[in-house]
């Protein structure tokens, strides 16, 4: 079935847009000089289109979530069929339906192991904020109700909720509303194009778990509840961390008695070349949160996997657990989420991504590596980064001098037909898992 192009009245909608619409993230003063968002009004597999008429190739999957690409009639049958069925009912008070508990049994068997159980929840934000209250919820039945530190990183992002921007380690998000609520510590990002450039891998890598382990024995381990990371820091720059780095956290965790939580709303489902980031870096966190490519953004799902033994621990101990959202196991929510697993999983868009477009995208971005702006091209499955610096060979940015490259640099990729997110001075994509060889082409050759 094709679906016919909507005409839509761009002049209009900027006109209400101006005067109605506060969109997220957003610089109201800057809308205003700009006369408006930039709409976009549909797209189909890795193109988007917007009101004037261009085609953009998506090379970041939305916000980095819509990994099965544009387009999936299948996933609108599924809501179609879903919301016919059964819309809407909630999962309180020892009630669920169908959907949530197939989807629950189907995450448990991707993420494998010791992750037995899922709560659901609507965002990536719920979904750590769930973690938090589970987390503390967790040790006070384990009789250490003192252990409710959290320890993060600098430039993690965890959602924009009031536990989420604490847990995250964006400065700029804590000056508005006086965050972080108090019990999170934040440390060094393993970050070594920054923090590290011109050291030698090893001592970088063992100086970024160092600062984690003395914090921790600063804070005092008895105190503190858990680690949370993203396996590889998205919005944070997209940080690839030293090889070494999670296994190091991962027996940090264990040495203290502490829980090792992993960020998964971009990493998961099939980003990095597996089901989940954490299981490319081979640990075993004790909760994961995700969201984003569960249901490719299609509809807005998350949950959080959580581990056997603190399951165990709330079956055993009992008590409501008091948290949970109206559209905790939303149906249609799940029924989409079940559909776009069931997807990925028939056209191999995990492995695809680990064993062939991964690679790559990672050789491609390497071929801008003689441009006298770029400092370094990384990647790791389909999300990647390109660093702009002033001067070649070292790591000084236009920033430190006259105000940041990266959002002149994405105006031009944008207009010419590609979008990209500025992070400071890089550049970052995650394009849909279903790109092409010669879709990567022509993102790199519209990055050049
Ligand atoms: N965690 C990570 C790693 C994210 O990248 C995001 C969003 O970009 C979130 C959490 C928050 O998700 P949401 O925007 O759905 O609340």
């Amino acid at each position: 079935m094709t679906v016919p192009i909507r005409n839509h009245d761009i002049a209009e909608l900027k006109r209400l847009d101006l005067a109605h619409h506060l969109p997220a993230q957003t610089d109201y003063k800057l809308q205003q000089t700009l006369g408006g968002s930039r709409i976009i009004t549909r797209a189909d597999g890795v193109y988007i289109h917007d009101g004037e008429g261009h085609q953009i190739l998506d090379g970041m999957a939305g916000l980095w979530c819509v990994n099965v690409g544009y387009g999936r009639q299948e996933l609108a049958q599924a809501a179609y069929d879903q919301m016919l069925e059964l819309p809407y009912y909630n999962t309180f008070f020892k009630t669920a339906s169908p959907p949530p508990i197939r989807l629950a049994a189907k995450i448990a068997e991707k993420m494998g192991g010791h992750l037995t159980h899922v709560f659901f929840n609507s965002s990536g934000s719920e979904a750590n904020d769930t973690v938090f209250r589970l987390a503390r919820h967790y040790w006070k039945l384990k009789g250490q109700p003192q252990r409710t530190v959290f320890i993060s990183r600098w430039n993690a992002y965890h959602g924009s909720t009031v536990a989420g921007v604490s847990l995250g380690g964006m400065k700029y998000m804590h000056e508005q509303g006086d965050l972080p609520i108090p019990g999170v510590e934040h440390v060094m990002q393993p970050y070594s194009f920054n923090e590290g450039f011109g050291e030698d891998p090893a001592a970088f890598c063992a100086r970024a778990v160092k600062a984690i382990e003395d914090r921790i024995v600063a804070v005092g381990p008895e105190n503190v509840a858990a680690f949370i990371g993203e396996p590889v820091q998205g919005a944070g720059g997209v940080i690839i961390p030293p090889d070494g780095y999670w296994p190091a956290v991962e027996a940090l965790c264990r040495k203290y008695g502490i829980l090792l939580v992993c960020d998964e709303v971009i990493c998961g489902y099939g980003r990095l070349g597996q089901w989940f980031g954490h299981q490319h870096y081979g640990i075993k966190p004790d909760m994961i949160a995700m969201a984003k490519g569960l249901s490719s953004g299609y509809l807005p799902i998350s949950a959080v996997g959580v581990a056997d033994f603190i399951v165990d621990e709330l079956k055993d101990k009992g008590g409501d657990f008091v948290h949970g959202f109206t559209y905790s196991g939303h149906p249609t929510c799940c029924a989409v989420a079940l559909k776009n697993i069931e997807i990925m999983e028939r056209e191999g868009l995990v492995e695809r991504t680990r064993q062939d477009t991964g690679p790559y995208l990672a050789k491609a971005l390497a071929t801008l590596n003689d441009l006298p702006l770029v400092g370094e091209t990384r990647s790791l499955g389909l999300i990647g980064a390109v660093e702009i610096v002033r001067e070649k060979g070292t790591n000084l940015r236009f920033l430190d001098k006259e105000g940041e490259a990266g959002p002149v640099v994405r105006d031009i990729c944008i207009r010419n037909g590609l979008m990209v997110r500025a992070i400071r001075d890089s550049l970052v994509c995650c394009p849909p898992l279903i790109i092409t060889h010669a879709e990567i082409d022509a993102l790199v050759a519209i990055l050049r």
